[in-house]
């Protein structure tokens, strides 16, 4: 079993499931949803991130001397020739501001436990626990499976965050057992309009969705990111309200959107393919709320 890499590991997590928790973040998603908050998470493959903001510029250029293969220039802030980077991690550790990161490490399972079983006080006091997350930790649903029994056997509450897009029954063999909660996104109810702004149809999520829903247990928080003329607006979100109340669903969770995101998809040399730049008016916000209907809603609306 080859461990995924992992982009981050957050620890005090206020907004990632109940109590204090510490959040895994997994490299490596099958959608590409134009808006993703966590872009350093889709691909699975390690990545050199550089931030501008943090970077000394002219009067440092150590990265540049310390690169072999050339692949950083520049007078001022670094600009990074992605195509000869190797991945090396030479500049990161040179750099005195942490502007540069390799992002995206493996643990054995028992070495990412271990690392998480040390915030168990925190859990303990606040009624947290670990939430697996990323990118998709069901894409490698015997490692995080793995992780997640070894973390209940002591003691620890562990949920998932997932886009729902997985292969339901390596799923069900391996991971479900050994969770408490499930978090699944529900982003477009209209497979053509998912496929255009998520990259993939949502047949396969929706199925299951429906399973998770008949299963009953543990249970499950669906949850819909807002973003402006995409997810956010009244026929979506209406569409999605009858979907979840079908299935025997009173609440649904939201997440309004956050263009924070931008900073870190230039970081890792990509332009942001959704461009909106402020967050979501109080406006906004009502008419999803009055869009969502008769649901009880989970989170900042
Ligand atoms: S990771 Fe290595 S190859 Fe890539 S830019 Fe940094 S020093 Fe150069
Ligand atoms: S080493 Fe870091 S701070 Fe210095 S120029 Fe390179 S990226 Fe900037």
């Amino acid at each position: 079993m080859k461990a995924p890499l992992v982009a981050d590991i957050k620890r005090n997590a206020l907004d990632d499931g109940p109590g204090i928790r510490t959040t895994v973040f997994f490299k490596g998603c099958p959608l590409r949803c134009v808006w993703c908050h966590n872009p350093e998470c889709t691909r699975a493959a390690a990545e050199l991130a550089y931030r501008h903001e943090r970077c000394l510029g002219e009067s440092c250029r150590r990265c540049r001397a310390r690169c072999p293969t050339g692949a950083i220039c520049g007078d001022g802030p670094a600009q990074i020739a992605r195509a000869r980077c190797d991945l090396c991690g030479a500049c990161a550790e040179q750099c005195p501001s942490a502007a540069l990161e390799v992002i995206g490490r493996r643990y054995a399972v028992d070495e990412l436990v271990e690392t998480l079983l040390v915030d168990v006080p925190f859990f303990e006091n606040s009624g947290g626990g670990v939430t697996l997350s990323g990118g998709e930790p069901a894409l490698f649903a015997e490692y995080t499976g793995a992780v997640a029994a070894a973390l209940r056997a002591r003691g620890v509450h562990v949920m998932i965050e997932t886009c729902g897009d997985f292969d339901a029954d390596r799923f069900e063999t391996h991971l479900l057992p050994h969770l408490d909660l499930i978090w699944c996104d529900i982003k477009l109810v209209d497979p053509v309009a998912h496929a255009r702004y998520c990259g993939r149809d949502n047949t396969r999520i929706l199925e299951n969705i429906r399973r998770l829903s008949r299963a009953g247990t543990p249970p499950l928080l669906l949850r819909v990111p807002l973003v402006p003329n995409i997810t956010a607006t009244d026929e979506n979100l209406r569409a999605i309200a009858r979907f979840v109340a079908d299935l025997g669903h009173d609440r649904i969770g939201v997440m309004p959107y956050n263009p924070l995101w931008h900073g870190k998809a230039l970081g890792l040399g990509r332009a942001p393919a959704y461009t909106r730049a402020t967050s979501m008016s109080a406006a906004e916000r009502k008419r999803c709320r009055d869009a969502l209907g008769e649901l009880a809603i989970v989170g900042d609306l």
